[in-house]
Order: C-alpha cells, then structure tokens, then sequence
C-alpha cells in the first residue's frame, strides 16, 4: 500500500478523539465504532486520507491515523511482556540493525521487538526469531502479519535459543530472555568477526551474570570471544507543555531495563 493512498478496508488505523483517547481499530465494511463520544461508521473512514477529522454522531471530532510502530506496539495483543518504544529505539541504534542485516532474534514475545527489527533491515534483510511458546508466537505473527503484513524476510523457529543456533555468519544476536548467558556460547557460534550482541535485562543481577559470562569469554580463548562489553538504561522523560505550565509530567515510567551490548572477535 502507498503511504498517501486512502484507507482501504482491512486496514489498521487509529483513532484520536478531541481529550487525546487513542482508540486501534480494523476497518471492516459495514461495522461502527463506538466511543463515549458518539459513533463513527467504517464506512465514514474507508477511502478517507490519512489525517483526515471525521464528525461523530454527536458532533466530535475524530482524527484518523495510520499508526506509528510506537502506537500500534501499545494497543496490539500481548501475551509477553513488550518492550517499550524507547528501549526499541536504543536497541536499533546500539545494535546497529541495518537495511540488509541478519538478525537472530530470542524470544518473539509479542513481536513488538521483531516489527522493529524487520522494518530496520529492510527486504533485503532477515530476521530469523526463537521461541519456546507455540502460543506467543502465533500471536507474535498475527501481530507482525497486522501491522507489516506478510514478511517474507521473517523465520520463526519453535526452539530454545540456549541449545545452539545453526545459523552461522549472522550479523546480530538480539536477546530478550531471562537467561541470557545460557545464550552466549551459541551467540559466539552464530556471529560473525565484529558482530553485535545485545541482551536486554529487568534486574541488576542479570545484567552482573551476563557480563561476566561475557568476560570470561565463552567460548574460552586467550582473552575471550567478546569485546566493547557495556550496559546502559534508557529514560524517558515526558514534558507538560501548556500556557505557563512548562514543566516534566508528574509521572514518568521509571524502570524497563537494561541493555548489555558486545562485539565478537574473530574466530583465532
Ligand atoms: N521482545 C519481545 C518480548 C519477549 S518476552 C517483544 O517485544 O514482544 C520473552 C520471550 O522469551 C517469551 O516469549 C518467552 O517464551 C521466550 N523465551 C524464554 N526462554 C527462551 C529460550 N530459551 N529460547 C527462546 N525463547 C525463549
């Protein structure tokens, strides 16, 4: 679909309504969407522009959006936990996922990570995503199938990342796992010379495990399989901007987690 078509049915699009609700809905022919507000026909939005503000029943306005990856990361379906917006935007750029890359991805979770990273390496790339739960990743792929459609780039393999990944020469490791080091000897396998693991971790003592299997070089060599070893937090802070009242939000999220990047050396 071009970005400028209009909406066609079956399309994700989002609706804001005058006080900020945000509301994800399909387009489905025939259906009306209903808000404290009003209601608003499906009809009334397909072949509508993007951007375009429709009059409720009862005379609110409702602006009509293509989501963002950020606004369809919030409402989609989840069974796992996801990760947030802007930990997926440090990820992308610490990691370096670029158009072309091969990423190993564990575990798919909801698939909000692997939207990002299938969008960040581009039809030319590939994201190959591990997972243990059947479940959560026929879920992931509804989710990924909704937003991005059918990606042809993406393999799903129903198996624990901690017991090997035949994939060899493979740009980047991505893990989002409880046990990560479990992850390390196999990573080291995959990567190729200069390749990038990133683990992303809720808890300190996670973090203090994987940097040490890190460092004490799994597999073993003189000085390791692993370098450029850091971790880093990202916090957002959201402002009020109103009139006079210039100020951060009184809430913040204070605590998703913590990323742990690496770089492999090349095989001796
Ligand atoms: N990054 C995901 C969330 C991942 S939640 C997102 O953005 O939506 C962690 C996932 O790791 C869960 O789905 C869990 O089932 C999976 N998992 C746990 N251990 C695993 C292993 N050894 N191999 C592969 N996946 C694993």
């Amino acid at each position: 679909m071009e970005p400028e078509a209009p909406f066609e049915p079956e399309e994700r699009v989002l609706l804001v309504d005058d006080r900020g609700r945000r509301y994800l809905i399909a387009l489905s022919p025939g259906s009306t969407f209903h808000f404290h507000r009003g209601s608003v026909t499906h009809d009334a939005i397909i072949g509508e522009e993007e951007g375009t503000v429709l009059q409720s029943s009862d005379g609110h306005p409702l602006l009509a959006l293509r989501p963002t990856l950020s606004d369809f990361i919030l409402k989609m379906t989840r069974g796992a936990q996801v990760i947030y917006p802007k930990d997926i935007g440090t990820i992308l750029v610490a990691a370096d996922i670029s158009p072309g890359a091969t990423v190993v991805e564990a575990g798919i979770g909801s698939g909000a990570l692997t939207i990002a990273l299938l969008r960040a390496v581009g039809p030319q790339g590939r994201v190959i995503s591990y997972e243990i739960r059947e479940d959560f990743a026929a879920t992931a792929k509804a989710n990924i199938e909704a937003f991005l459609g059918k990606a042809d780039t993406h393999q799903v393999r129903i198996a624990s990342i901690y017991d090997g990944i035949p994939e060899r020469g493979v740009d980047r490791v991505v893990l989002d796992l409880p046990e990560p080091w479990r992850a390390v000897g196999p990573a080291a396998e995959s990567l190729r010379g200069g390749g990038i693991l990133a683990s992303y971790l809720p808890t300190v003592p996670q973090v203090q495990r994987l940097t040490e299997e890190l460092r004490s070089g799994s597999p073993p060599g003189p000085r390791g399989a692993w370098r450029l070893i850091q971790t880093s937090e990202t916090l957002l802070r959201p402002w009020h901007v109103e009139g006079q009242s210039v100020r951060p939000e009184h809430r913040m999220v204070a605590h998703t987690g913590f990323l742990t990047i690496a770089r492999r050396i090349s095989a001796p």
